[in-house]
């Protein structure tokens, strides 16, 4: 079997480097030719020589010769040699790279949330005109991907013939499960009163502090929504949410014929990531812990309280407003979640500021940014 040659934009991130732990457990299988980090050249480099890979690209401009910018992260992810671009870039400076990769012809593996939650639509009909696979990375879309195999009907993510059976078609409902952050177990939420420090104390995954703060609000699982509906092509009414404060069940799939079927691992970024590069195999070993639910005790599912969680309330608002509100829910909450950051306003304005920008109806990205910081100005205390 001929490697998998992968380019890995985002490569000194955490999901970069699960990328590479899944790469160093499989050398026979796939070949890094192209890397991209932020702005830590010596890190690149180090990578570089590690995995042997000439064709290199920073975000920032750097004083080792490394081609930077926008454009040079495009040009990598447009490289002749991919076979998979991993896209694990931060925010939506993973926009534009993304749509090289695909204008180019690559499927990509994508982790950047910000890309689908900002412009799924564009995104998944430049893949459908292309001809490429979006395979997703984060844990709880793997799942669903992963529930969804079936050689007689795909997912809409990866579907080449526009007539071809859908996976859709045979959905009842795709149940994302959470684990539903630091605040879940309280009796009482009084967001008023939510520290910072109190926020960023994630009970089971550790990440950046503005995915952690979004995943205390609840926001995270939001965001995921408008992923689904995205990558799987359903109404907003087939999408649930799910709190599952174990983490052992990354999503479930409920079919029109009565089953259920979930996905189960214990929590490790390693195994969605290993399952997309590949995809449609699945490897015959990995650096993950096998999953046993012997002598697990007390899995547990509940249905989220909208009341307690006040921004996932407006988030299923916004997949049933439309498209138009997916960058409003998502701009407003990244202005308002720095802010929140910085100590400038309480976690209560958090929804507040997605709620006036909601209100507020559709507009250009711009627009909603300066809507949202006005806000943040006016709750500032
Ligand atoms: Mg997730």
């Amino acid at each position: 079997m001929r490697r998998k040659r992968l380019v890995l934009l985002g490569a000194t991130g955490s999901i970069g480097s699960s990328t590479l732990k899944v790469v160093r457990a499989h050398p026979e299988r796939f070949e890094v030719v192209g890397l991209a980090a932020g702005r830590n050249a010596a890190a690149l480099k180090r990578l570089a020589a590690e995995f042997g890979v000439r064709r290199l690209a920073l975000a920032e401009p750097n004083a080792a010769g490394i081609p930077s910018g926008e454009a040079a992260l495009c040009d990598l992810a447009r490289s002749e040699a991919a076979d998979l671009v991993v896209m694990a870039i931060a925010g939506m400076a993973g926009y534009a790279p993304t749509l090289a990769a695909i204008d180019a012809g690559h499927d990509v593996a994508l982790a950047t949330k910000e890309v689908l939650v900002m412009a799924g639509t564009e995104v998944m009909r430049r893949r459908a005109e292309r001809g490429v696979r979006i395979l997703p990375l984060d844990s709880e879309h793997s799942a669903v991907f992963q529930c969804l195999q079936n050689l007689a009907a795909q997912p809409a993510c990866v579907r080449l013939e526009p007539d071809a059976p859908k996976a859709e078609d045979r959905i009842a409902e795709i149940i994302l499960t959470a684990s539903g952050g630091p605040f879940f177990r309280r009796p009482e939420i009084d967001w008023k009163r939510v520290t910072v420090a109190e926020a960023l104390n994630h009970p089971r995954w550790s990440m950046g502090p503005k995915v952690t703060v979004d995943s205390a609000t609840m926001m995270n699982k939001g965001l995921e929504l408008i992923e689904a509906l995205h990558l799987f092509a359903v109404p907003p009414e087939r999408l649930r949410v799910w709190v599952h404060p174990q983490s052992i069940v990354h999503s479930f799939v409920s079919f029109r014929d009565g089953a259920l079927l979930a996905q189960m691992a214990f929590p490790d970024m390693v195994l969605p990531i290993q399952y997309a590069l590949t995809w449609p195999d699945r490897a015959l070993s990995g650096p993950i812990e096998p999953m046993t639910l012997v002598g697990m005790q007390g899995l547990e599912f509940l249905e989220p309280d909208l009341q307690r969680f006040p921004c996932l309330r407006l988030a299923f608002d916004a997949i049933r407003a439309g498209t138009w509100a997916h960058p409003v829910l998502t701009l407003a909450n990244e202005v308002a979640v720095r802010a929140f950051l910085r100590g400038r306003i309480t976690a209560d304005r958090i929804a507040a500021v997605i709620e006036d920008g909601l209100a507020a109806g559709p507009a250009a990205f711009d627009e909603i940014v300066a809507r949202a910081e006005s806000a943040v100005a006016a709750y500032a205390h």
